[in-house]
């Protein structure tokens, strides 16, 4: 963004951010959290609760919606975990926290902006892509990312035109983590059961259509390597009309001295799903686990499209350092498939002028504080790599934190006037006219819940960008048509 600096507070209006008042002044501390999801939520509580230095939060979001992956990621059949959403709107209602939407940073904020006018700036941003197999043919139409999938499911503005080709009888997975797993269910799951979901309408109408018979989940390393939660391994057992197959042999009769507690769980629930018949359910689908293969290479159609999968038959070796890991045999094996997602990690990015950890996809730091940053914080997946399930985010952040508080506890606010927080959204609001405020979120939120009522889902969800401003400018009037 170009043009004169907003300078929203007498600091940056001559130009010198330099601090400009002690700690006896009244006004407290102003924030901003960058990103609405678990971390950035969970942030700003840790930072309300702060009493001495006081905390005013300002998050900061790109999505006309909040809630990251709490949204656009938890899978639509986990209600339940979904509904830590109501502890982020306690959170959101204190009255020292303000949640601006529908602002990128880069292109309608800078970094160097916030840092300006702002004490501190707690970046929560997550891992915004995904990793790659790094396999000949994975550019061909039919092979997804699983973050793209996911974000399709879940009505996230930027994927509701991802293609999702279910034409083929059977679908590979890739990966042996929770993301595998919810999409692998999402694929198998009777439609009858996803309707009474909040997922997307076009992702409903594709799956309502579906040819997929079968999806294999596959995984370079065994059941013991794998990432899985046990709860999600279970559920599975008790998914309506889908028959989940385990080869028991050469891979349930794993020793179990030494291992974790949580993966002895893992085998334990994985040998439940083998022993269990299948459910006689005519045109059940069939969601099996395919352990120690690598896919290779994938294999076009005539039409251009995924048609088949190469997979190297792995064996477990010890490296060095004691893991275990996978060799290829040089064993081959080729599966028909029209739809391979890759389920295999997300993957932060990097923001301008703050150093990257480009390998592990995450911004370097010192309990949450950016190495050779200036008042600039992380927390959640940016901080740690794509790690951990939600509630993680709570220690997590009460780290960066504590860090943040004991570096800025000593100084007062850059700027004390106590119209700061007005100054600040009207700054804002300059940057970003369509910018939607809580208000605006909580007018796009009964749009959605009441058309939820009429179809007996929690909502439906809003999946375009332009449908979603105009929802919150019922709340939002200010900036006009
Ligand atoms: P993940 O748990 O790290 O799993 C990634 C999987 O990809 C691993 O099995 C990994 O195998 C495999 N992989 C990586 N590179 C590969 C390659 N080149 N070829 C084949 N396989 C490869 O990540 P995730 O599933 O994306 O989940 C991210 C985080 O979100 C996790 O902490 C997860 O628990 C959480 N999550 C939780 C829930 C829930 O609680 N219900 C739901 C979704 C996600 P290796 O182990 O061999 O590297």
């Amino acid at each position: 963004m170009t043009g004169p600096h907003p300078g929203p507070s007498s600091a940056s209006s001559t130009g010198s951010p330099s601090r400009s008042s002690s700690r006896s002044s009244s006004e407290p501390l102003h924030v901003a959290v960058v990103g609405s999801g678990p971390a950035g939520f969970y942030a700003a509580d840790a930072l309300l609760a702060s009493e001495a230095p006081q905390v005013r939060v300002d998050m900061i979001e790109r999505l006309p919606t909040p809630w990251g992956l709490v949204r656009s990621g938890v899978a639509p059949d986990h209600p339940k975990i979904k509904s830590v959403a109501d502890t982020f709107e306690q959170i959101a209602a204190h009255p020292a926290f303000r949640w601006y939407g529908h602002v990128a940073l880069g292109t309608d904020v800078t970094r160097e902006e916030l840092k300006e006018v702002y004490d501190a700036v707690v970046y929560a941003i997550g891992a915004q892509t995904d990793r790659h197999l790094g396999v000949p043919g994975e550019q061909l139409a039919g092979c997804v990312a699983a973050t793209d999938v996911v974000g399709w499911y879940n009505g996230h503005p930027h994927f509701h035109d991802v293609e999702v080709g279910l034409h083929g009888e059977r679908a590979v997975v890739v990966g042996n983590g929770n993301v595998a797993l919810d999409v692998a269910r999402m694929l198998c799951t009777d439609v009858a059961e996803l309707n009474r979901t909040d997922i997307a309408d076009h992702a409903l109408a594709v799956l309502s259509a579906s040819a997929v018979r079968e999806v294999l989940v596959v995984g370079r390393r065994g059941p013991a390597q794998a990432t899985f939660t046990t709860l999600e391994l279970r559920e599975l057992g008790a998914l309506g009309g889908v028959d989940v197959s385990v080869q028991p042999a050469g891979v349930l009769d794993i020793p179990e001295d030494g291992l974790a507690p949580a993966v002895r769980r893992n085998l334990a629930a994985l040998r439940v799903l083998a022993a269990t018949p299948p459910t006689g359910t005519p045109g059940a689908r069939r969601l099996v686990f395919r352990f120690w293969r690598s896919p290779i290479a994938l294999e076009a159609s005539d039409a251009g499209s995924v048609a088949r999968v190469v997979l190297a038959v792995n064996e477990p070796e010890v490296a060095p350092d004691g893991r275990i890991v996978a060799r290829d045999t040089g064993q081959r094996e080729v599966v028909d498939a029209g739809l391979v997602v890759r389920a295999v990690g997300y993957l932060g990015v990097p923001v301008a002028g703050l150093p990257f950890d480009a390998a592990a996809g995450h911004i370097p730091h010192e309990q949450g504080r950016v190495e050779g940053g200036d008042r600039e914080y992380v927390v959640g997946w940016i901080k740690r790599g794509p790690t951990g399930v939600i509630g993680t985010n709570k220690k997590d952040a009460r780290e960066s934190v504590a860090r943040l508080l004991a570096d800025l506890g000593a100084a007062g606010p850059r700027d004390p006037r106590p119209d700061r927080p007005v100054r600040l959204e009207a700054w804002l609001r300059e940057r970003q006219p369509a910018l939607v405020t809580d208000e605006g979120w909580h007018a796009i939120d009964e749009v959605e819940r009441a058309a939820g009522v009429v179809q007996g889902r929690p909502r439906v969800k809003l999946v375009h960008t332009d449908d979603l401003l105009a929802a919150a400018r019922r709340a939002d009037g200010s900036w006009g048509s």
